[in-house]
């Protein structure tokens, strides 16, 4: 599980509990002051027995993490930060300045679920029908956020609860966390004999973090640029509201990081990746296609992006898709056709109170 990359650099393999998912691959350069950790994962219970485990691997403790640099606020990334910083007082969490924490996912959850069901509705997705759907497994992501409150819930159900339990649990679960240091884009960071490069590579997230290593010549990418998956490039909410564009952010950093003078990609999760720059320009071409592809579902009618979605072809029919798979492809759907206004081939339109797109004729 634990595999050294070059001396002093290790790559973990930490579980997600949820089937299918697999792994996060967080890394940890070993030096004379302590450890140094790139992502980590979730706060489940499997997740940090494989940590601890794989830390001790490498002869250290998880008390020795000095410093904790995450790519970006995600619970497969982000998610045992509380509980490494409860482990290892003083270890300082480190991530990019611009990153956005969806703090209202956890303080008030309800209110972020109506106003995300009532944006969806908006774009032709009725998210009211989610308890008599199927479950295809692919909002296994919530479920293990849950994992935690349920942990908690059968303790105290069972009289095994105590307080010192119930604060080490309370660090596991995804909850408000505010970095020790905010990164500028091209920044240094410098620790141990190492510097490394902020890159700023906004895309997956608006302050998604990429690492690069000038003199070695490696990159660690985060979600930014995976091996055999692209990340999931999406509008939202909150996107619509501050005219966000993800795919552009996404495409020009994807140009920004195959720039690089760098080979090595070592990605936050699936396999090292051989020739970064390649990749980055094959991941390009793919969205692309993608935007023809979307134009090309739009026609020449008047449609909703969840009508444009049933359109676009997935990697498996439309109509196996679960609501929460659905939403997912309305929003990358929706940072395409963002795109497509930007360059000028679509317009956008609200018609009582609804959004539809239409192609602009040339
Ligand atoms: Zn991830």
């Amino acid at each position: 599980m634990v595999q050294e990359i070059i001396p002093g650099l290790f790559r973990l393999s930490i579980p997600m509990v949820a089937g299918g998912l697999g792994w996060t691959t967080p890394y940890v350069f070993r030096g004379n002051d302590g450890l140094t950790l790139f992502d980590c994962g979730y706060g489940t219970r499997g997740a940090i027995d494989a940590l601890t485990e794989q830390v001790r691997e490498i002869g250290g403790e998880v008390s020795d993490i000095k410093r904790l640099l995450v790519s970006h606020a995600h619970g497969d990334h982000l998610g045992m930060a509380r509980w490494i910083k409860s482990q290892s007082p003083g270890c300082e969490l480190v991530m990019m300045g611009q990153e956005r924490f969806p703090h209202t996912h956890y303080t008030d959850p309800d209110a972020a679920r109506r106003g995300g069901d009532a944006w969806a509705f908006r774009h032709g997705l009725d998210m009211s029908v989610r308890e008599t759907d199927i479950d295809d497994g692919f909002n296994q992501r919530f479920r293990e956020e849950r994992e935690v409150e349920q942990e908690m819930a059968a303790r105290r159900a069972a009289g095994t609860s105590d307080t010192a339990t119930e604060s080490e649990m309370a660090t596991r679960a995804m909850g408000r966390i505010e970095p020790d240091v905010r990164l500028r884009d091209g920044e240094e960071y410098s620790f141990d004999g190492w510097t490394l490069q902020a890159v700023w590579t906004p895309g997956h997230t608006p302050g998604h973090l990429c690492l690069h290593e000038p003199n070695r010549k490696f990159t660690f990418t985060g979600d930014h640029v995976l091996s055999r998956i692209t990340p999931n490039v999406s509008v939202s909410a909150e996107d619509e509201d501050i005219a966000r564009s993800p795919l552009r952010e996404f495409r020009e950093s994807l140009q920004k990081v195959a720039a690089l003078d760098t080979v090595l990609g070592l990605p936050a999760h699936q396999d090292t990746i051989e020739n970064l720059p390649a990749r980055c320009l094959e991941i390009l071409e793919h969205h692309d296609q993608r935007l023809d592809e979307v134009d090309t579902a739009l026609g020449v009618s008047r449609l909703s992006a969840t009508e444009v979605a049933e359109g676009v072809t997935w990697s498996k029919p439309w109509n196996t898709f679960s609501i929460y798979k659905r939403r997912a492809a309305l929003g990358e759907t929706l940072s395409h056709l963002q795109v497509l206004v930007e360059d000028g081939r679509v317009r956008r339109m609200e018609i009582d109170d609804r959004v539809l797109w239409q192609r602009i004729e040339q």
